[in-house]
């Protein structure tokens, strides 16, 4: 094997001689690359050629599968263009979501007009959503180390600590665990701005009998992690309570619905139909859920409609939410894999709301 994952392409299909990967993430996936910047050529025949920058010399050798690395002075899509001359390929597809329509230009002004250039959805994205072995220890690390992180967060939490500062204590601790970084800015939200399904933490500082809302995810070994559990500072009063059964059950009902042959839309029509009964749904505005990897938003998206057939080996959440504008939201949020009956939740975190 000449990459460190199959590209799932099949160029012979396709009519097509060579298929540009731009993707920082599918290069990633399919080289072994970390880096930013670097490009994969899949050749009909041939093997893949890797292309980066002089920085990362030293790092491509290190890290990078295919063992033809080109690694031009100027910018990388001269060379690209050179390669695709010199192996006579003559229709070239691209990743249309990851290159430029700047890039496109300069490739179009670098090849041969006799070159057809082929704009292509991510097709790497599908070989992604199945993971490995590997891939599923990594995403295991993760939760755990991100379970970690939001313990220690806990005893943090105190009237008087704003916001920021919670979702910084937050982010060290998942460092000094063993992570890479935040898999995406970590949501720390308090009272009324519970309602706000993305809020960025503020200044604001926790106050006694509120609602606090803890999104986060760390990145490990490249792999992602994602979590989201709803607090209350203070005992719940009986309204918050009802509300945060209503939206548990909807998350273990989402759980139950997901095994192999399922698909990502009728798991999300479950999800749905629970908030529903508890005269809910009107609340919940999101997804249910999201595949995850290198990725912390990848294929395939647990929505309305969605036709994407559930298979073994995919990492995805779930998690619904409900969320009153004035009153505040409840978000509940696992990271599940997929098995070949029905699904392991890897988030080892309680889901009985906890009151601090
Ligand atoms: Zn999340
Ligand atoms: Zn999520």
């Amino acid at each position: 094997m000449s990459l460190r994952h199959e590209s799932g392409i099949d160029l012979a299909a396709l009519e097509l001689d060579a298929v540009l990967i731009a993707g920082v993430e599918n290069v990633r996936y399919l080289s072994g690359f970390t880096g930013s910047n670097g490009m994969l050529l899949l050749r009909r025949e041939g093997n893949p050629i890797f292309f980066t920058d002089p920085r990362y010399t030293i790092q491509a050798a290190q890290e990078v599968l295919p063992r033809t690395r080109v690694i031009p002075r100027g910018a990388l899509i001269t060379g690209v263009a050179s390669e695709i001359k010199r192996s006579r390929a003559r229709r070239i597809g691209f990743e249309k979501s990851h290159i430029s329509f700047d890039l496109y230009g300069q490739l179009k002004q670098l090849l041969d007009t006799r070159c057809e250039l082929t704009p292509l959805p991510d097709l790497v994205a599908r070989q992604r959503m199945i993971k490995d072995e590997r891939e599923l220890a990594a995403i295991r690390e993760s939760v755990l180390i991100n379970s970690q992180a939001f313990e220690r967060g806990l005893k943090k939490i105190r009237p008087g600590i704003s916001e920021s500062e919670l979702a910084g204590e937050i982010e060290y601790q998942m460092r000094r665990l063993g992570a890479e970084k935040p898999a995406f800015e970590t949501i720390v939200a308090c009272g009324a701005r519970t309602a706000l399904p993305h809020a960025r933490p503020t200044r604001q500082k926790l106050t006694a009998n509120q609602l606090i809302l803890i999104d986060m995810g760390t990145f490990r070994d490249g792999y992602a992690s994602d979590m989201t559990r709803t607090l209350h500072l203070g005992a719940p009063p009986a309204k918050i309570r009802r509300m945060y059964q209503a939206v548990l059950e909807s998350q273990l009902a989402g759980i139950d619905a997901v095994r192999p042959g399922v698909t990502a839309g009728k798991v999300d029509r479950v999800v749905r139909g629970v908030l529903k009964k508890h005269g809910l749904d009107r609340y919940f505005m999101h997804s249910t859920g999201h595949g995850l990897g290198l990725e912390i938003h990848e294929s395939p998206r647990l929505g309305k409609g969605d036709r994407t057939v559930l298979e073994a080996g995919m990492a995805v959440t779930i998690e619904p939410g409900v969320y009153i504008e004035g009153a505040g939201g409840i978000r509940i949020e696992d990271t599940v894999v997929v098995t070949q009956s029905g699904c392991e939740v890897l988030t080892p975190t309680t889901k009985e709301l906890i009151a601090i």
